[in-house]
């Protein structure tokens, strides 16, 4: 197992929740480092580092920040808001570093802001996330005792629990009181986001690596990872595997690994069938595909895929894949926010026609029409939301088509009930407040 660990570092598997405890461990020296620096210093940082975003899209951050322009260009508030509105099936690991590292990624958040020059922080933090919504709030009280914040504000807004707020256009429209639902772009957010206004918008783990990268300079965060994939990541790993819970690694590390050391392997001793490696909207890996790939951006776009949030659920053997696209289909269909057709109606034909399937009341002219409503909607969407779902049951159908005939063939599932479905997706489903997501 490596020990390589920037976001979590120093916590020894525990909470720094004493702003007294992370102190000595040279907590805030980073800020300090950050505000004896210019703005653009900070930028070049960050630029040095190639720290690339950690919520799905992997745009390089410090590129992101250079976009804001300066405050003389547009004389209005500038707004850092920081996306800890973590919903992707899969993914928990912004809430780990919030329990776990609430001041590494508060400090984040103010290097962050003296880096685009912006007074005004908003957390948009996921709704459920009731105890670390607590641990936010206490540590930021400690901070403000010690006058830490200087002349920035930061709030924490509470989400109401739609996956869709996790967009970032989405994201601004909730924040400003309206119906989350994505913006038409351009404009983009870095020329007029919040309030229409430069705004720069990054997910809780790429502001917490920001500190990281003040700790140790940009080169030395470079030096760490494939050229194209710097630097540290966390990895939550979940469904049919021994270990689930949350890993930092670096990136370029083997898949197999993660599952087989970090994971401890299969649960209950069954054969690997298959991996998503980056959350529920990415392309699935059969296991030998899998075996194959490292966790890093170039790996996993030659077989097919993607990094996305670093959500890996592991898929045994068991596991029937017409249920796991009824299910993911069922959570895009749920989760999609109504705005385009393609979307609010084709997310829920496929649920349809694969619960069809899995009854045993499809036809083979069903097929068919899976494969063409999901190309009805897939590059038809305003944002990613109704892609997902199509890519997602799509590169079931095409990798385990055999599987999906067989339901035809057989006039029912061929798992007769056994499939480990519900083990699988137990951590994935959205709403569960319960995930053991800290791992010892
Ligand atoms: Fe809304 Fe879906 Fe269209 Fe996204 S793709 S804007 S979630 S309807």
């Amino acid at each position: 197992m490596t020990t390589t660990e920037l976001i979590f570092a120093g916590t020894d598997g525990g909470p720094v929740t004493r702003i007294a405890d992370y102190e000595a461990e040279g907590g805030f020296g980073a800020l300090a480092r950050a505000r004896a620096m210019t703005p653009d210093e900070v930028i070049d940082e960050l630029n040095a580092s190639n720290l690339r975003g950690r919520g799905g899209a992997f745009f390089p951050t410090g590129r992101k920040w250079s976009f804001v322009p300066k405050p003389e260009q547009i004389p209005k508030p500038h707004y850092l808001v920081i996306n800890a509105d973590e919903s992707e099936p899969g993914t928990f690991k912004d809430r780990e570093i919030m329990l776990r590292v609430p001041f590494r990624f508060l400090e984040g958040a103010l290097i962050a802001a003296h880096a685009i020059e912006s007074q005004h922080v908003f957390i948009y933090i996921r709704g459920e996330y009731e105890a670390e919504f607590e641990v936010l709030r206490d540590a930021l009280e400690q901070m403000r005792a010690k006058s830490l914040l200087g002349d920035v504000t930061i709030v924490l807004h509470r989400g109401a629990g739609a996956y869709i707020c996790g967009e970032e256009t989405a994201l601004l429209e909730s924040l400003e009181g309206r119906r989350g639902q994505p913006r038409t772009k351009p404009p983009f957010p870095a020329i007029a986001g919040l309030y229409a206004s430069p705004t720069a918008v990054n997910n809780v783990e790429s502001i917490t690596a920001t500190t990281s990268i003040l700790e140790i300079g940009g080169k030395a965060f470079a030096s760490i990872g494939p050229e194209s994939s710097t630097g540290t990541r966390v990895f939550s790993l979940s469904g049919n595997v021994v270990n689930g819970g949350n890993y930092e690694l670096p990136h370029g590390y083997p898949l197999r690994d993660l599952i087989n050391v970090e994971g401890g392997g299969i649960a209950d001793g069954r054969e690997l069938k298959a991996v998503i490696p980056g959350g529920s909207s990415t392309v699935i890996l059969t296991a030998d595909e899998a075996n194959k790939v490292t966790l890093d951006f170039d790996s996993l776009v030659a077989a097919g895929t993607a990094i996305g949030s670093a959500a890996v659920i592991v898929i045994d053997d068991r596991c029937c894949m017409v249920q796991l696209g009824i299910r993911v289909s069922q959570f895009y269909q749920h989760e999609s926010c109504g705005k385009c057709t393609p979307c609010r109606v084709g997310t829920k034909w496929l649920t349809e026609i694969l619960q069809k399937i899995e009854d045993g009341r499809g036809a083979q002219s069903d097929m068919d029409l899976l494969v063409s409503v999901a190309e009805r909607i897939n590059g038809k969407c305003l944002c990613p939301l109704g892609d997902s779902d199509a890519i997602a049951v799509m590169s079931y159908f095409d990798k385990f088509r055999d599987e999906f005939q067989a339901h035809i063939d057989e006039g029912g599932c061929p798992f007769h009930g056994t499939s480990s479905l519900d083990d699988l997706l137990a951590p994935v489903a959205m709403h569960v407040h319960d995930i053991a997501a800290v791992h010892a």
